[in-house]
């Protein structure tokens, strides 16, 4: 473009007249430069629109997206919260049976008292879930080990009821009973150490208690003998039998036929001398009876 001046014709149609324009290079150049950077700055705008638009969207869903998960963690932290009352409820309990069963207190766990925060204080931060579930799994693990000794008690406790000596061990009548008395020998007062129950000889003899044959043989006085460890420091002694059925050793139930009433020993007649001791002591056996 070497020309100084440009003429532009407009020829309209028909008849009218032709108009011509006639311009300035430098003059074309500007309204030229001038268009370009006007189109530019509307271009600009535009992409500056759709951005702001498009970012404005993504601003809505992270929003929306927000707030499902916060009602997400509400939904959470209440159940969280109902799991921590139901522990409370159990704690409360366990304290109760361990009351009744006379155990010590458990250890004190994080979860005292019942009710908790109101339900605009749960707590929907994640520290404050975590720390939540971390008291419920401290609770629990108090909880087990606290049944775990409950369970041992209550098992100790049916030993001991299996171990403790119950019962008649004879069907007979009774003749003599626990305490001081005169010897039907010697005349002299001297302590009986059981009791004497009157019975046909041949009549089964029978274990009052669950526990193991610790002794089985004759011995002075007793005659033929048969000693029952129970456990617990329980023993039985089941004298002046015709007959004995078990050995040293032998695990034997309550109401198992150890022997067979006689009247081998120091004995005037066919009875059982029964004895209870307890860490080698004679009580009296009526009281386990
Ligand atoms: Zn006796």
């Amino acid at each position: 473009m070497s020309a100084k001046k440009f003429t532009i014709l407009i020829i309209p149609e028909g008849s009218h007249r032709v108009r011509r324009l006639s311009i300035k290079r430098g003059v074309l150049q500007t309204v030229l430069g001038t268009l370009v950077v006007c189109g530019l700055g509307v271009l600009l705008l535009v992409a500056d629109y759709v951005r702001t638009n498009l970012d404005s969207n993504e601003l809505q869903r992270l929003q929306a997206e927000n707030r499902s998960q916060q009602k997400d963690l509400w939904v959470l932290s209440a159940s969280l919260e109902d799991l921590r009352k139901e522990m409370v409820v159990l704690s409360q309990n366990d304290a109760k049976v361990r009351v009744m069963a006379q155990l010590s207190k458990p250890r004190t766990d994080s979860l005292a008292g019942v009710g908790g925060p109101p339900e605009e204080d749960i707590p929907t931060e994640f520290t404050a879930l975590q720390q939540q579930i971390d008291e419920i799994r401290q609770a629990i693990d108090l909880r087990r080990e606290s049944q775990e000794e409950i369970q041992g008690f209550l098992n100790d406790q049916r030993s001991l009821l299996a171990a403790k000596p119950k019962g008649w061990p004879v069907k007979g009548w009774l003749t003599s009973n626990f305490g001081m008395r005169n010897s039907p020998f010697t005349g002299r007062l001297k302590m009986h150490e059981g009791l004497d129950i009157a019975a046909r000889t041949g009549t089964p003899v029978y274990a009052s208690a669950d526990g193991i044959v610790s002794q089985s043989e004759t011995a002075p006085g007793y005659g033929k003998l048969v000693v029952i460890d129970h456990g617990y420091g329980y023993k039985t002694y089941y004298a002046h039998n015709s007959k004995i059925f078990v050995k040293v050793g032998q695990r034997v139930k309550r109401g198992d036929q150890v022997a067979a009433v006689g009247n081998t020993g120091s004995s005037t007649g066919s009875h059982l001398h029964y004895e209870v001791r307890r860490n080698g002591v004679p009580l009296n056996p009526h009281k386990y009876i």
